[in-house]
């Protein structure tokens, strides 16, 4: 299938530090990807650069839209960069995406607002996707009556709700126990992969690599391993 998202040569400084060193990673509509590593071997600053979030140094991250012209990420102006993250691109971060004082369904219809749908119709699609993530019934909760699973399927339906092409999740089970982290990550396969959507991870736990299609694992900012699922195993 067609690939969403290229990263050539992507490479990042912060002062003396090389938190990225010439990584080069794609991946395709319908496909998981999961980036591993040691803590500060670049994870989280490849999952902002494919997202367009930190600008790299040097690289390019190349995003093919469904039927648009490819646009190189890392080169768009910040207005540009910004009408992706809030179109094409979804979030599942740990912090600072849910407002607690927010019921679920506000929280997962702010942002359809923010881009232009009526009330109406950013609650009806709210609605839906919350159904969709087994929260029937728990619309009306604020953040702060939600378990930790609920809310981390409250973040999965707002990266989903706007229809984003790549989804990008970073340690989208790390705070759960293994019993919820495998429902959650049922669910956010299936809302993504699931309906031909890319998926981008950061995460700590083999089990949740292990339900990618890819795992790259990266080592003081290079690609150290890279592994594929066996399509007839299931294995990677
Ligand atoms: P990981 O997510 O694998 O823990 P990071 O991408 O957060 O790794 O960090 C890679 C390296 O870059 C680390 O040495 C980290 O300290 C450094 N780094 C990341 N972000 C910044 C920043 N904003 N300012 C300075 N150094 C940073
Ligand atoms: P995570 O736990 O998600 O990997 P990090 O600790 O890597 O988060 O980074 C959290 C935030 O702090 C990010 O915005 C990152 O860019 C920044 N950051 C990471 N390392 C450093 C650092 N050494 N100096 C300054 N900022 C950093």
């Amino acid at each position: 299938s067609e690939v969403r998202l290229r990263a050539t040569g992507l490479t990042k400084f912060f002062g003396a530090t090389r938190a990225l060193d010439g990584v080069d990673v794609g991946v395709k509509a319908g496909e998981a990807l999961a980036i591993m590593g040691p803590s500060g071997s670049g994870k989280s600053t490849l999952l902002l650069a494919l997202a367009g979030i930190e600008r790299p140094d040097a690289g390019s991250v190349i995003y093919r839209p469904d039927g648009g012209p490819e646009v190189d990420v890392a080169a768009l102006p910040d207005r540009e960069r910004s009408r992706l993250r809030r179109g094409d691109f979804g979030f599942v971060f740990q912090q600072g995406l849910l407002i607690p004082e927010l019921t679920a369904e506000e929280n997962v219809a702010l942002p359809l607002m923010v881009t232009g749908a009526s009330r109406q119709a950013a609650t009806a699609t709210a609605r839906d996707w919350l159904g969709r993530l087994g929260l029937a019934g728990m619309e009306g909760r604020r953040m702060g009556e939600l378990s930790g699973g609920q809310a981390q399927r409250v973040a999965i339906a707002r990266a989903q709700a706007g229809g984003s092409t790549v989804t990008f999740a970073d340690e989208p089970t790390g705070a759960l126990d293994s019993a919820t982290s495998r429902e959650v990550m049922d669910l956010l396969l299936e809302s993504t992969v699931g309906r031909g959507a890319a998926l981008v991870l950061v995460t700590h736990d083999p089990q949740v690599a292990a339900r990618c299609d890819r795992t790259l694992s990266l080592r003081d900012g290079r690609v150290e391993h890279q592994f594929f699922r066996n399509p007839s195993t299931g294995q990677q």
